[in-house]
């Protein structure tokens, strides 16, 4: 089973964001969307999760074609940057939004909150609000959050992306063990070649909003596909 996309393409009025991209991302594996800004990667993962539409091409989940299906009904869930962090909630709240909503029973919310904190160690900050967090906190917090209604695929846009190094490692490091214990398909957007070197299975490399190679980092390194690759690896 896999993410499947098929030939999506996607334009900005005549900008071309996405050229015809065709890729599987294997279920189970963590898998790095990597390359220089404005490649198309957040595009990319945005449509995967039914955020925005492609103008042409499929996008198959878990062997279900989503194409046309809602973002809630994709079974997927998202952090992306910037996205709403409810500021007046508690992290306990923040974490129990998507399934209030849901309408599930207090009793089930409560225990599923209690795991998701203990999961992602930030059980003695439940009554916290987001600001009294350190930055790989609240990350820590829109992870459980996410996956609170126990999505079969995570999507990351830069997860990394604004913490300072040290956090960075640890909250790395912490997606490596997250991704092994839960084992959903993950799939993170970054710019950083040694971060998806370091903590993916898989790596699409995509540049100009198309896909230059797919591979393991192993393969990556020893058999770039072009140039491209050989000197975004290089820098
Ligand atoms: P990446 O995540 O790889 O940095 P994006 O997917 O965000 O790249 O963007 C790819 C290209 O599409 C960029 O040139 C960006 O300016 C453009 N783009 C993205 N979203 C929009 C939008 N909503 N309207 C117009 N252009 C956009
Ligand atoms: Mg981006």
């Amino acid at each position: 089973m896999s993410i499947d996309v098929t030939g999506v393409t996607k334009k900005f009025g005549d900008f071309v964001a996405l050229d015809d991209v065709s890729v599987s991302l294997p279920t189970g594996q963590l898998t790095a969307l990597l390359g220089p800004s404005g490649g198309g990667k957040s595009t990319l993962l945005r449509i995967i999760a039914g955020l925005d539409s492609a103008d042409r091409g499929r996008v198959s989940i878990e062997g279900v074609d989503a194409t046309n299906l809602p973002a809630q009904k994709r079974n997927v869930g998202f952090v992306f940057q910037h996205y709403a962090v409810f500021k007046h909630m508690t992290v306990a709240r923040n974490v129990a939004f998507g399934l209030e909503i849901r309408k599930r029973p207090k009793e089930e919310v409560a225990a599923r909150v209690e795991e998701l904190l203990k999961l992602v160690h930030l059980s003695q900050f439940a009554h916290r609000l987001p600001s009294q967090l350190s930055g790989g906190q609240r990350q820590r917090m829109a992870l459980a959050r996410a996956l609170a209604v126990e999505p079969k695929v995570l999507l990351l846009d830069e997860p990394f992306g604004a913490l300072d190094a040290k956090v960075r490692k640890e909250l790395r490091d912490w997606l490596r063990r997250l991704h092994d214990e839960v084992a959903v398909t993950t799939v993170f957007v970054t710019h950083d070649q040694e971060e998806a070197l370091e903590v993916a299975d898989e790596i699409v490399v995509i540049n100009d909003g198309r896909v230059e190679q797919v591979g393991t980092p192993d393969e990556l390194y020893d058999t770039p596909a072009n140039d491209f690759v050989m000197s975004f690896l290089g820098e």
